[in-house]
């Protein structure tokens, strides 16, 4: 199947399902949007969804973030936003902030606060995940083991967990 379409109908699981109940840019005066590093990782293939889309809000570069998958390296792009942003075409990491997929030692999907969050988010420095709203966080699950079936999608994950590890090092998560 098609990964722009995928992603897709994936994002309309969060065009009203939000980390809370009421709206938390109200917090922060919608800090994870602000700031010149404002940028966030896309997800195995969801570049597809922007050169589908073309919009003219985001900015897409080559970070040296990568993992390897069939014996290829693959490379994770950033994507910046260089204005504000069409609601219903922003990628799936603005969507699911401040939570995050993550793989376990075990290598089981589990759905944790982001660690990289809790330097800007309000939410992600005071809440447990159990805090978070439970539609939220059920249809995170939903979109991630439904991504984790595909190989390439998984290799990504381990490689992303490992990254995310030193973060949660870090603040001793
Ligand atoms: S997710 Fe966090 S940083 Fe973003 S608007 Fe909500 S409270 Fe603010
Ligand atoms: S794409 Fe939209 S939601 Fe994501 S960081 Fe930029 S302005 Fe915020």
């Amino acid at each position: 199947m098609n990964a722009a379409y995928v992603y897709l109908q994936l994002y309309r699981l969060f065009d009203k399902s939000t980390p809370i109940a009421a709206d938390c840019g109200q917090l922060c005066e919608k800090a994870c949007c602000k700031g010149d590093d404002c940028g966030m990782f896309l997800f195995p293939a969801e570049e597809q969804v922007y050169k589908l889309l073309n919009p003219d809000w985001i900015k897409i570069e080559k970070t040296d973030f990568s993992y390897s998958y069939g014996g290829k390296t693959f490379y994770t792009p950033l994507a910046l936003c260089t204005s504000e942003c069409d609601r219903y075409q922003r990628p799936l990491a603005c969507r699911i902030f401040p939570l995050t997929p993550y793989v376990n030692s075990d290598g089981t999907l589990e759905i944790i606060v982001d660690p990289r969050a809790k330097s800007i988010c309000p939410l992600a420095k005071s809440l447990y995940l159990e805090n978070f709203d439970k539609k939220f966080v059920k249809n995170i699950e939903k979109t991630f083991r439904l991504l984790m079936k595909n190989k390439r999608f998984a290799a990504f994950m381990t490689e992303y967990s490992a990254y995310l590890n030193d973060f949660r090092r870090f603040f001793n998560d």
